[in-house]
């Protein structure tokens, strides 16, 4: 990517950031959206009997198009969230109405915490049995289903060790057996190509690790299931009738969104999906696959180092055989250069606990070998072992 392209984030002139697996930095367009959103159009969507009020739901509506074009859905198949783990905790409280005792759940342990623990939660309340697998490759996935496996929830892209599955596959399966596969996207956004149609009921998603503002996200339910769905919240918006005890919804998407939604940040969310159409192209693939290459390379010409990831992915995942990961990274925090250590959010995979943990440096499409030169001469530096 040019220089043009990554003067669009004003925060690396001040940083080096290795930590777009945790959290992507945004672009002007997107920075300057909040400012444009409350000097022009702030009022609730929930209003619409003025010009003001009909923009606020044009703009809505607008950006659950361009949502919906980008992950292979329809309009009435997106709610909109507070982020990915807000989705997640959305659709097990949902799914938690209609499943019954001793059905199964498949988790793999390579999922983020938020798509682990509201199947757990929900697994006490309702009897329910989890089968959790540290191998996720698709054979053994589809190795576990029996009769009673009702849901499998799985991440697209993991935000630790990137490993390609065939999510066509096992939704293949799924459809014959009367499985819900649900698809944590989070982490493919920016990478892969995500289809509601074809690999899944349900995807979540993260504005937030898609150049888009924090505080917002998208649950996309396939419009057969949602359909069988109860809201799990309730509030302003999503009633249309009450009489004492007896209240109903009516069956669109905003039945699902009770309270105002975060409009502003949906503003912008509105012009990262742009900015990611723009961007974000085979081209940019290509870019961000060969400096996760020469990241790699000069990180195996360090001493006494442990490389768990593979050449070409851009989430790197490390250690150093004899200083423990956290020091390393609070060494390169405290010298304004910004990495993770840790188990990822991955906090039933054993091996990332074992040997003091990883460390994992992350790349996006606006990083280049200069921030991946400042880190490695840092990490060579004498006074590294001063600072532990
Ligand atoms: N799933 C995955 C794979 C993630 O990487 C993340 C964010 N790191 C989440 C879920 C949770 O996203 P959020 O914190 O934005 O809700």
């Amino acid at each position: 990517m040019n220089d043009k392209f990554r003067k669009q984030f004003p925060i690396l002139e001040k940083i080096v950031y290795l930590d777009s697996a945790a959290l992507v930095q945004k672009p002007l367009s997107v920075i300057k959206a909040n400012e444009e959103y409350y000097s022009n159009f702030a009022v609730s969507t929930h209003s619409p009997d003025s010009l003001l009020g009909i923009k606020a739901v044009e703009n809505i509506n607008l950006t659950r198009e361009k949502i919906a074009n980008f992950i292979d859905a329809t309009p009435e198949e997106i709610i909109f969230t507070s982020g990915a783990t807000q989705s997640l905790n959305f659709i097990a409280l949902m799914l938690k109405k209609i499943l019954k005792n001793k059905e199964e759940i498949i988790l793999s342990n390579y999922n983020h915490s938020s798509n682990m623990v509201p199947w757990i939660e929900i697994s006490k309340e309702k009897n329910l049995k989890i089968i959790f697998l540290d191998n996720e490759d698709e054979t053994n996935i589809l190795n576990n289903i029996n009769e009673k496996t009702k849901i499998i929830s799985l991440s697209q892209v993991n935000n630790s060790l990137l490993k390609k599955k065939n999510l066509r596959k096992i939704y293949e399966e799924c459809q014959k057996r009367n499985i819900i596969l649900i698809n944590d996207a989070a982490q493919a956004a920016l990478s892969e190509k995500i289809s509601l149609k074809q690999e899944s009921d349900v995807v979540a998603l993260s504005s937030n690790k898609m150049f888009g503002p924090t505080g917002v996200g998208i649950l996309a339910i396939k419009k057969t299931l949602l359909d069988k769905l109860e809201p799990a919240y309730y509030g302003g918006g999503s009633v249309v009738s009450m009489n004492d005890y007896i209240w109903h919804h009516n069956n669109t998407n905003e039945s699902y969104e009770a309270g105002t939604p975060n409009l502003a940040g949906i503003y912008q969310f509105s012009k990262a999906i742009d900015f990611v159409n723009q961007n974000i192209d085979e081209k940019a693939k290509k870019y961000l696959m060969n400096l996760s290459k020469y990241l790699y390379q000069n990180l195996k010409l360090l001493k006494d180092i442990e490389i768990i990831s593979k050449e070409e992915d851009y989430i790197a995942v490390f250690r150093f055989l004899k200083f423990p990961s956290q020091d390393i990274v609070s060494f390169l925090g405290h010298n304004n250069i910004y990495t993770r250590s840790g188990d990822f959010c991955a906090k039933n995979l054993k091996f990332l606990k074992q040997n003091n943990g990883y460390i994992r440096v992350s790349l996006s499409y606006y990083n280049n070998k200069e921030d991946i030169d400042k880190m490695i001469n840092l990490l060579k530096k004498e006074d590294f072992l001063g600072f532990l």
